[in-house]
């Protein structure tokens, strides 16, 4: 059948396929399912920052590290990244995203600070805290996204990387923890390729993160804050 095996590799199902020559309908359907890209590895500096802000523009999936775990980013505005974002997770759709953005002054455009949740965030931000506050109607994060709450989740990250790419994507970046759905959240690169590789389009390969476990979430909706995770 004129059959001739170059490389084994990953599929974005788990699977392994076999791409050859080309010279067979057998070859040209393998050819098809195993050229399909695999998640491409960032460099944690300015080149890969720029990669990672134009992926997440375009809609597509990047992980990246942030101060807790590494975070898988999609734009928040857009039904379609967030859907795609619940998808390669394999996370139920009702259970909301944070968003994540550079500061306290671009969170205000999504969300509204009270009292409480502006001296937290005064304190706390840039840092491993979300804040759970009303919703603006012109905020931008999509409904999918809040799972049609009325409250948005948000968080201004420390870590160097994050914050390059949220400054130089402009709009608030949902990042829950870049593993499948009820899987330990990653603290390295590597960690979240053995679970995505092939299911996201890219992760910044950066060091390992120095907390290792999620933000604390307060929630802040008028009724004095309230902790609903300690991180
Ligand atoms: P994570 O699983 O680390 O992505 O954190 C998501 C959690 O943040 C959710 O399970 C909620 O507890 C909380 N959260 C995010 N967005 C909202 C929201 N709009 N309203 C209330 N809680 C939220
Ligand atoms: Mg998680």
């Amino acid at each position: 059948m004129g059959l001739a095996l170059t490389e084994r590799r990953p599929s974005p199902s788990g699977t392994t396929l076999l791409s050859c020559d080309g010279s067979s309908d057998q070859c040209a359907f393998n050819m098809t399912a195993s050229t399909r890209p695999l998640t491409e590895q960032l460099s944690p500096d300015a080149d890969g920052i720029a990669r990672a802000v134009g992926l997440l523009a375009d809609g597509r999936l990047v992980a990246f590290p942030t101060e807790t775990v590494y975070g898988l980013g999609a734009d928040g505005r857009s039904g379609r990244a967030v859907a795609a974002l619940y998808a390669a997770k394999g996370r139920p759709a009702f259970n909301p995203l944070i968003a994540h953005v550079p500061d306290l002054e671009a969170a205000s455009v999504e969300g509204r600070f009270g009292d409480d949740a502006m001296r937290l965030a005064e304190v706390f931000w840039p840092g491993p805290l979300t804040l759970v506050v009303p919703c603006r109607d012109k905020g931008r994060v999509c409904d999918l996204a809040r799972a049609g709450l009325n409250t948005i989740g948000l968080r201004a990250p420390a870590h160097h990387l994050a914050r390059a790419i949220l400054k130089g994507c402009g709009f608030p970046v949902v990042a829950p923890s870049a593993n499948l759905s009820g899987r330990i959240s990653p603290t390295e690169a590597n960690d979240v390729l053995c679970d995505l590789d092939g299911r996201i389009d890219a992760v910044v390969m950066g060091d390992r993160t120095e907390v290792g476990l999620e933000s604390t979430i307060v929630s802040c909706l008028g009724d004095g804050p309230r902790l609903l995770r300690p991180g």
